[in-house]
């Protein structure tokens, strides 16, 4: 196995470049740009890269920005991002599904998957790192599948715990949070069900996905429950690109590896910390109840 050193982190979780070559320190001239999508925010000048650096891109890539600016006016793509320089498009048209999502083995040894996730942008694609063997573990790279942790949180198969520790409200809840907080303003909460805990939706998430921002809400919001599946396992974390509440838990290169996430607690420390965006709708709330 690959081995996944820490500035995948710092480059995966951010998603603004995916530079897997420099993963492997020894490997420079294996280097590529591996976009999670096309937008600004993630993808960086490639063209400061030499021309030995592919940009590798999601399905739908070509057709929709080959030619780009300046040939196509107005274009969000500039051909100087590829120009001269290999541009792989990945086809997933293998037989390879993982969790629902069609697949692609990046280096053929089970260490790297691209996953076809489809919805938020043209060409949009997440990564699944593995970061142990044995026992198996994983990082999702879930790029901008979601925008926030409400939006795949909770869910079935990771409910909202009836206690929280660490606490997501510092200020209100030093040192743990009751999850039941959160219910009331849950857009499902029914004030007649309060009495009865089974009725609260302490399994789906706080928002839906909204169909501003993204290329097609309905194959987004596939992408999402996909995503929100491996949530649920113990064997793997999901990050999305724009959780900043990660910044503080995750270890960032040169000072460590992401190998020992699930050992180092990553996921218990930072699967709720979107919580703590709610504060001041709990605090509202409470201040409702008492009248
Ligand atoms: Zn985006």
């Amino acid at each position: 196995m690959k081995s996944f050193r820490c500035l995948s982190a710092m480059v995966f979780f951010f998603h603004m470049i995916l530079i897997w070559g420099m993963l492997r320190y020894e490997v420079f001239a294996e280097m590529c740009i591996l976009y999670s999508h096309y937008h600004w925010d993630h993808s960086g000048d490639p063209s400061t890269f030499p021309p030995s650096t592919a940009l590798v891109v999601g399905p739908g890539f070509k057709d929709a920005f080959v030619p780009a600016y300046p040939t196509k006016p107005g274009c969000a793509i500039h051909e100087s991002d590829y120009a001269g320089r290999e541009l792989r498009e990945i086809e997933f048209d293998g037989d390879l599904t993982i969790g629902g999502f069609k697949a692609f083995d990046y280096f053929g040894d089970g260490s790297f998957y691209l996953l076809d996730s489809p919805g938020h942008a043209i060409g949009h694609m997440c990564g699944l790192a593995r970061t142990t063997s044995n026992p198996p573990t994983f990082i999702f790279l879930g790029g901008d599948c979601a925008h926030h942790g409400g939006e795949f949180r909770p869910s079935p198969t990771l409910p909202l715990p009836s206690v929280i520790s660490p606490s997501p409200l510092p200020r209100l809840h030093p040192t743990v949070c009751p999850g039941s907080l959160f219910i009331p303003i849950h857009r499902l909460y029914e004030p007649s069900a309060r009495a009865t805990a089974t009725d609260v939706p302490t399994s789906q998430p706080f928002f839906e996905t909204s169909a501003t921002g993204a290329h097609d809400v309905e194959q987004c919001q596939d992408s999402v429950r996909k995503m929100s599946a491996f949530d649920g396992r113990d064997d793997v974390l999901v990050i999305i690109a724009h959780d900043a509440h990660m910044l503080d838990v995750v270890t960032f290169f040169p000072h460590g590896t992401a190998n020992a996430w699930k050992a180092e607690g990553w996921k218990e420390k930072g699967a709720w910390k979107f919580l703590g965006d709610f504060e001041e709708a709990v605090k509202e709330r409470e201040e409702v109840g008492r009248g």
